[in-house]
């Protein structure tokens, strides 16, 4: 399966809130989930139909790809390496999907969406401990350093995310230097520091069937 050809806010509508996949305008009265609370297509306006456990399993999955912008293949590369891991399954998936280099770039301040974050590791504007990374789905570790790279801060994007990350407040796990363009993982996150609405057990449930 491929990427989503699907307008973006159709997939928030679709799962019935929002997924903040459009950076600013997802705070803004712009918000289509906002404007047209209702499932997109000719029947959009009935009401939603009571879901199967195993169609609430299902969409609780496809939702967690969609937030993390992850392809069906990789996801379940994901849940595998985690069921693999010590620990509870759901969170070890949580958080490896919270190292992917996007979604840190994401979480730091430095893009104000996920997928603008993976446009800008792939065109090569980020660094990982002096290295050049541009591959989005690397998985950071802790003590990382993540930096805009020296020729790209002066590009006036990179000025006003500057500007804009000075005012965001990073997870605890982070640390941010805004006026460098720098962050670094301090710690892998716990359950409670992941903010998001994924409801994870679910996924283990579809995958355990
Ligand atoms: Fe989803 Fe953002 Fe579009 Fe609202 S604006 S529907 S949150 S992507």
């Amino acid at each position: 399966m491929g990427r989503y050809t699907d307008s973006v806010c159709r997939q928030c509508r679709r799962e019935g809130e929002k997924l903040f996949l459009k950076g600013d305008r997802c705070y803004s009265e712009k918000c289509a989930v906002e404007r047209k609370p209702y499932p997109p297509g000719s029947t959009a306006r009935k009401r939603r139909q009571k879901q199967s456990e195993y169609g609430l399993q299902l969409r609780e999955k496809q939702k967690t790809r969609k937030i993390y912008g992850v392809l069906e293949k990789q996801f379940r590369n994901y849940f595998k390496k985690a069921d693999r891991q010590q620990g509870i399954t759901g969170t070890n998936l949580l958080v490896l999907l919270e190292r992917r280099l996007d979604n840190i770039v994401y979480r730091l301040g430095f893009a104000s969406s996920r997928a603008e974050a993976r446009q800008l590791v792939n065109h090569g504007h980020f660094t990982i401990n002096g290295r050049k990374a541009t591959i989005p789905s690397m998985l950071v570790k802790v003590g990382d350093v993540i930096q805009v790279k020296e020729n790209s801060k002066e590009a006036v994007k990179f000025q006003e995310i500057k500007d804009q990350a000075a005012y965001k407040t990073p997870p605890e796990w982070l640390s941010v230097d805004a006026e460098n363009l720098t962050g670094s993982m301090l710690a892998y996150p716990i359950r409670e520091q992941i903010d998001t609405t994924v409801n994870e057990q679910l996924i283990i449930e579809l995958y355990s069937r």
